[in-house]
């Protein structure tokens, strides 16, 4: 009751309750309860009682799943209840969604001290968690792994890669893995007319339509290796050599093939079925979004698998040759060409220029030795010492010819040098 509530009234009320006076702010069913504004240590409560949680499941080693159904199953829950009663600060909100981002990120287990307070993979300056970041932690933990960086593929999205390297570690959710951490359930498959235990090689491997899967994009590529090991398919992609334009798609492909073959085996435990073709066909959908990517100058990348290999096969670099000669000035005008170079860049360098007229006879020419100094510099200083004389000599108009792009573009205010 409110410290200004009449005495009577509080007589009354306690007269008829036996309930006694308190002292706000007090916690009633979890919630604080409180009529001052909303104050931080008014929430403090809640995330001591977040942090206890998460200590309890400290010393347990949890896989990625383990963590992420922690957090959304039992963490998220205590605030969403209070949080529906309430409407604390951003800070609180911000304060927790660390906290569980720590718990999800933090990869082996680290001195007590240390283990709650050390950020992991923090969001960018733009508030995201951003794939880049994601691979400098893990270029720079303790373990290195050259398989990462298969992993990680430039123009495929985010959450197809973090798949596989999740699938990489064997933390996924599936009937053996569960049995393996001491959950003991009857295990049946759902793609099988005679169900079989669920496995994780039996998901990616065997199962009718992946069996189906992998042999039609194997087939294509080349590849043969029997399907027995997840890890071993997959790394078959990897090793195969071929033509460097197929490389990433062939890192691609068995990531693209286990996102979807993961996705129709969710799809068929929870709402319905996705056909085999299905599943092939976005394999090749999500292939050829890759492939027109990384080669966008390339408007004529069919959407079929076999096409695109023959079409990368086949793929010769087209070269630009033009032959630039050198012609003569308009009547009446000069011409200057300059030319610096440097042996090393920076190195020994020197600078050259020559004037000619409109019938293209020699006027002047002189070169000169610069010492050890850059390309641009040389060039630079040709073409300064040519129109020096080009007006010391009265050689005007004038047209400057330059065979430095950089400076031409300079010159001419495209660029700016600063
Ligand atoms: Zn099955």
């Amino acid at each position: 009751m409110h410290a200004n509530v009449a005495q009577v009234l509080f007589q009354t009320v306690s007269d008829i309750t036996g309930f006694a006076r308190g002292e706000f702010a007090f916690t009633y069913l979890g919630c604080p309860v409180f009529y001052t504004r909303r104050r931080k240590d008014c929430y403090d409560d809640l995330v001591k009682k977040v942090k206890a949680r998460l200590h309890s499941w400290k010393g347990k080693l949890l896989s990625f799943g383990g963590k992420a159904t922690l957090i959304t199953g039992v963490l998220q829950s205590m605030p969403v209840h209070l949080l529906s009663v309430l409407d604390p600060p951003d800070n609180i909100l911000e304060h927790l969604h660390k906290i569980f981002a720590r718990l999800f990120w933090i990869t082996k287990e680290e001195g007590s001290e240390e283990y709650w307070d050390r950020p992991y993979w923090m969001p960018t300056s733009s508030d995201k968690f951003i794939v880049s970041s994601a691979w400098q932690i893990l270029r720079h933990s303790a373990n290195p792994n050259p398989k990462f960086k298969h992993m990680w593929i430039k123009g495929l999205p985010f959450k197809i890669s973090f798949f596989l390297w999740i699938l990489w570690r064997h933390k996924l959710s599936t009937d053996d893995l569960w049995k393996r951490q001491g959950y003991i359930h009857v295990s049946r498959c759902w793609c099988c007319q005679h169900p079989r235990k669920e496995t994780f090689d039996h998901i990616f491997l065997t199962t009718p339509t992946a069996s189906k899967v992998w042999k039609i994009f194997f087939g294509d590529a080349g590849i043969n290796v029997p399907l027995v090991q997840v890890k071993q398919v997959i790394r078959a992609w990897w090793n195969t050599k071929y033509y460097p334009k197929l490389r990433p798609l062939f890192q691609a492909a068995p990531t693209i093939i286990t996102w979807e073959l993961r996705k129709k085996r969710n799809t068929s435990r929870n709402v319905g079925t996705i056909s085999t073709n299905r599943v092939i066909h976005k394999v090749n959908k999500t292939l050829h979004y890759l492939a027109r990517f990384r080669y966008p100058w390339l408007s004529h990348i069919l959407v079929m698998w076999p096409d695109m290999i023959k079409l990368f096969e086949g793929y010769k670099p087209i070269l630009i040759t033009k032959k630039v000669t050198w012609q003569a000035s308009y009547e009446g005008w000069y011409k200057c060409n300059t030319y610096g170079a440097s042996k090393g860049n920076p190195g020994p360098s020197s600078l050259g220029f020559c004037g000619r007229n409109d019938a293209g006879d020699l006027v002047y020419a002189r070169a000169v030795d610069l010492g050890v100094t850059t390309n641009i510099v040389a060039e630079a200083k040709a073409i300064v010492q040519g129109l020096e004389y080009c007006i010391e000599h009265d050689l005007h108009p004038l047209i400057l010819e330059t065979n430095s792009l950089v400076l031409k573009k300079v010159i001419e205010g495209e660029w700016d040098p600063h």
